[in-house]
């Protein structure tokens, strides 16, 4: 019986009372990237298994350990969406969006699904904020990517985030790199965990990602792809130091970034903080210029990062960076008696639709009860309305804060309160200033 009233490990609720920064985060995420000219696409939850055997790569841990896959009932291997990025070329490929101008410039906020060991910063449900940039190979677009992901963090405030850069090459590049790392890890062999001894045979490079703290040790002294990569490599790589030079985005050079997906090739990249424990990783991205061709689409180099928002908020809480919370009722109407509230549920009706935010009693609560409720939901103002305010079309708007009483006509209240609010906010900013500032409106703040 306890299994249904406790969320499946790794998975978690979003009050009402925290949800407005995941609201604030995933509308402001899709507003900056649309200054960029990305636009948002939405893809499904589920997939065909073999997308993301064939885009993430089978030798990865993603692929091999962490993926939720099933047969569904007509028999297909269907899997929860480990990551955006194969669904957006899937969806590029499906609707021939290759036919229209390139680059296309995507973006999704969407929850990915892995089966992962839960703790700080890492679910097994969790939400992604993603950008996808699809057919250009210029290294501008690798800056521009780079340099949205930054604009994001500075738009929210958030400071002590590094930017590590690296170039983990192309296939031809990766050839010799890879006989060197094959060279090395052998000499180790007898210290690597079983499922790295596995990659040596199939992927060394994946060895670079193993989270075992001796295999950790032993990449230490690996040698770096950066030392390996070819001229046409190391030319772009040059070219998007620069770009991101004259828009003043720091980076570091981490030569042991490889990302933890088989599809990245040339510049990969992390933005990691210090401050929110081991899984310090909060967006990880780079160029994927081999992945629409592997899924057999035309050959479309591209690019992208994913931004885990549970970690950014662990970032913006650790920072104490506070985001807007949205408004509190603007006005409770406690109703005494049917009359009343049948008035009261006209009344509010007129007001949300002049766009301000009213309750009334739903519940046929005493007059006391009610006031309680108006004060737990922090209403600003309230209005007791019994038969008498309704015979003589008048009642009284409290001010909760400070008790003020104000004498409204209920004919007009719907049309007259939005201007009383006004009224009310510049008289609290000239006690504020202390001096005339004037008629300002502030209809836009309300
Ligand atoms: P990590 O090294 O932390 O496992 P990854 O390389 O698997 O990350 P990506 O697949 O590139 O990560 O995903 C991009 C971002 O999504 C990460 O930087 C992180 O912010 C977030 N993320 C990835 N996995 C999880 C998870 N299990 N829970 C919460 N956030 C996650
Ligand atoms: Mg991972």
């Amino acid at each position: 019986m306890a299994l249904i009233t406790k969320a499946v490990k790794g998975t978690q609720d979003i009050l009402p009372s925290e949800v407005y920064k995941n609201q604030f985060i995933e509308q402001i995420v899709i507003d900056i990237a649309g200054k960029f000219g990305f636009k948002e696409l939405r893809i499904p939850v589920f997939e065909h298994t073999e997308l993301f055997q064939r885009g993430v790569g089978e030798t990865t841990d993603v692929v091999q350990k962490e993926m939720y896959t099933f047969d569904d009932k007509g028999g297909r291997s269907i899997t929860l969406r480990p990551e955006g990025t194969a669904g957006v070329a899937r969806a590029f490929l499906e609707h021939g969006l290759f036919n229209e101008a390139l680059p296309q410039k995507l973006c999704y906020v969407i929850n990915c699904y892995r089966y992962e060991k839960p703790q700080a910063g890492r679910w097994r449900e969790f939400q992604q904020f993603g950008v996808e940039m699809l057919g250009t190979s210029s290294p501008a677009a690798d800056a521009e990517v780079i340099s949205l992901a930054n604009e994001i963090f500075a738009f929210l405030g958030i400071e002590n985030l590094q930017l590590e850069l690296n170039s983990i090459g192309c296939p031809e590049c990766r050839k010799n790199y890879h006989n060197a790392l094959r060279e090395y890890f052998e000499s180790k062999k007898e210290n690597l965990c079983p499922t790295c001894l596995e990659r040596l045979g199939k992927n060394p490079m994946r060895i670079l990602d193993c989270k075992s703290p001796v295999c950790k040790e032993i990449c230490e002294g690996a040698p770096a792809i950066i030392d390996y990569i070819c001229d046409d490599c190391s030319a772009h790589f040059e070219s998007v130091k620069k770009y991101l030079d004259v828009m003043n985005i720091d980076y570091v050079v981490n030569p042991r970034i490889v990302r933890g997906l088989d599809y990245y090739t040339r510049t990969v990249f992390e933005f990691v903080s210090t401050q929110i424990g081991a899984q310090g990783t909060v967006c990880g991205g780079g160029r994927y210029d081999g992945l629409v061709e592997e899924l057999g689409g035309p050959h479309t180099p591209s690019l992208g990062f994913a931004m885990g928002t549970g970690r950014l908020l662990m970032l913006l809480e650790a920072q104490g960076i506070e985001l807007p919370a949205p408004g509190a009722c603007e006005l409770y109407i406690a109703p005494m008696g049917e009359n009343a509230s049948l008035e009261a549920m006209k009344i509010v009706h007129d007001l949300r639709s002049n766009g301000i935010s009213s309750q009334t009693d739903v519940a046929g609560r005493s007059l006391k009860a009610q006031m309680k409720y108006a004060d737990k939901i922090g209403a600003r103002y309230t209005m007791v309305l019994g038969d008498n305010e309704i015979e003589q079309g008048k009642a009284n708007l409290k001010n909760m804060d400070n008790g003020e009483v104000t004498e409204v006509e209920l004919e007009s209240l719907a049309e007259d309160f939005m201007q009383f609010l006004i009224k009310q906010e510049t008289e609290a900013l000239r006690l504020s200033f202390g001096e005339d500032i004037g008629d300002v409106d502030l209809s836009a703040l309300l």
